[in-house]
């Protein structure tokens, strides 16, 4: 090595030491983003169109459940009208213009485009609403990012007995070819499924989210393997025949909380690694590691647990050789949701057979925190996921689609949420200019106010109110907007604001 480059390498190599910002990221102060930032806000179609039977939409298993059992949601309320967004998409576009954002996430509504969730009938209307959509993103400057599915399965596909039948990586790979058929010469971001680990919650449990089939750690284990089929051949279908001529990216949104050891013991440093196994690694280790499958502490244990009671087999599906090699490495990207950060202790909860029993992992609340409605602000704990998930998976961006702060409703000034996104967007920063994790984006969880799931109207993720009272559901901004508008217009936390922002972990 000559002279500068040994001089080079030694003050890369201290720099890292001192956390000070390298390559491409020491042109930048530390409390700006790379030029090419995508900035943005999410939703899901379910959570805001409403137009739940419309212009010849079919019925969803959250139209279903909803309308069969209405005091699942807490205050009774179902997403039959919700935001309005099926009329009112105009109006959520000027909302993201109003925030400087230039990407946004959103979700097609299967059954809208396909009634029945098979390809008899391609629902016309469905297609030239979300291509009325798009066009109108485009015209303001504002990228798409399509989300295939969040959530809201055809009901006729349920009948089928829904995702832990593996046929339904069929209907998926059908639905997804006519979405990149008819979009994918606007839509260059793709991601194919939505948090497969929460909607598989949907599959244990009776009253939790639909489709509620009550099958605790068999179908929702059962429904993982489908899951990674089904995104792989979407991916290669994408690879194989779209992505020449379209030229996007196709990735997967998982989600992830941070678990900080409860106490310095090996122990719980291994319930927080195994509760980030079980809940992240489940769907990423397959798809993002180099050796591929189910992680191997997942597998040992649902397999000990299911021999304990008797069974001649895991509960948990096995995927063969081929199926390994087939789904590993098909993701241009990671998309990443993180809302909160817990402590994991070792420790058995749940009842047997279960996900959480066979996890063995008990979690509670960091104190000492800000919190909101279910959730507490440890901006730090994304820092440390986003180093985890780069440390277990190197080579892949990661797309933090979703991070966001929940109010009880009617709250428009809303400090508790400005003081969470200035945190969260400090700690990306950090992670970004001194841990040098390539997190490409940000997306806030979320636009508008939902029809937030089980809470129905009672808990509140907007940026924008909206009067679910009010038959023209207006739009209001909330607080937060102008703070955020000035973040994603100047590609900057202030200053003072980053250096103020609690990224520290605490001393335990
Ligand atoms: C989901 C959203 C949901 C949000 C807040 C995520 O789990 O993707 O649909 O509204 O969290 O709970």
């Amino acid at each position: 090595m000559q002279g500068a480059a040994l001089l080079a390498a030694a003050l890369a190599a201290l720099s890292v030491l001192q956390g000070v910002p390298r390559g491409a990221a020491a042109q930048r102060a530390v409390n700006q983003f790379p030029d090419d930032f995508y900035f943005g806000a999410s939703t899901a179609s379910y959570q805001i169109e409403g137009a739940w039977d419309e212009d010849g939409k079919g019925e969803s298993i959250w139209d279903h459940m909803l309308h069969t059992q209405p005091n699942l949601t807490a205050d009774g309320n179902n997403g039959d009208v919700a935001a309005d967004s099926y009329h009112k998409y105009k109006e959520d576009v000027q909302a993201l213009v109003g925030l400087n954002a230039n990407v946004y996430r959103f979700s097609l509504s299967w059954p809208r485009i396909l009634p029945t969730g098979d390809t008899d009938n391609i629902n016309q209307a469905g297609i030239d609403h979300y291509n009325d959509v798009i066009d109108e993103l485009l015209a303001n400057g504002i990228q798409p990012m399509m989300t295939l599915y969040h959530w809201d399965l055809p009901q006729e596909l349920q009948k089928l007995g829904g995702w832990p039948n593996i046929v339904l990586a069929d209907y998926f790979v059908e639905y997804a070819r006519i979405a990149f058929e008819n979009f994918g010469d606007r839509v260059k971001l793709w991601l194919t499924f939505n948090e497969p680990d929460i909607f598989s919650i949907g599959y244990a449990t009776a009253n939790g989210l639909a489709p509620g089939a009550n099958s605790s750690g068999i179908a929702d284990y059962l429904m993982a393997k489908t899951i990674m089929l089904a995104h792989a051949r979407v991916y290669k279908l994408y690879d194989e025949q779209f992505r020449e001529a379209q030229q996007g990216r196709v990735g997967i949104t998982l989600d992830c909380d941070w678990y900080e050891p409860l106490t310095n013991s090996t122990e719980d440093a291994d319930a927080a690694e195994r509760q980030l196994q079980f809940q992240l690694g489940m769907y990423a280790h397959p798809i993002f590691s180099d050796s591929g499958d189910f992680p191997e502490v997942v597998k040992q244990r649902v397999a000990a647990n299911s021999e304990a009671e008797g069974r001649t087999r895991s509960r948990l599906p096995t995927l063969s050789q081929e199926e390994i090699d087939f789904i590993k490495g098909t993701a241009d990207f990671m998309g990443l949701n993180h809302y909160s950060t817990s402590l994991a202790t070792s420790g058995l909860k749940g009842s047997i057979p279960s996900k959480d029993y066979d996890t063995g992992v008990i979690t509670s609340a960091i104190e000492g925190y800000p919190t909101g409605e279910g959730m507490t602000d440890v901006p730090w704990g994304l820092r440390k996921l986003l180093n985890w998930v780069h440390e277990k998976y190197p080579g892949y961006q990661i797309f933090i689609t979703e991070n966001g702060f929940a109010d009880p409703p009617g709250v428009l000034n809303d400090t508790g949420r400005i003081h969470y996104h200035r945190g969260y967007l400090s700690a990306v920063l950090r992670a970004i200019n001194e841990d040098d994790v390539p997190v490409i984006g940000y997306s806030v969880w979320a636009l508008i106010d939902t029809l937030e799931w089980m809470s129905g109207y009672t808990r509140k993720f907007g940026l924008y109110n909206v009067d679910f009272d009010d038959p023209e559901r207006p739009r209001t901004a909330k607080a937060s907007v102008s703070v955020l508008g000035q973040i994603y217009q100047s590609k900057e936390v202030p200053l003072q604001d980053f250096e103020d922002a609690d990224t520290m972990p605490p001393v335990l």
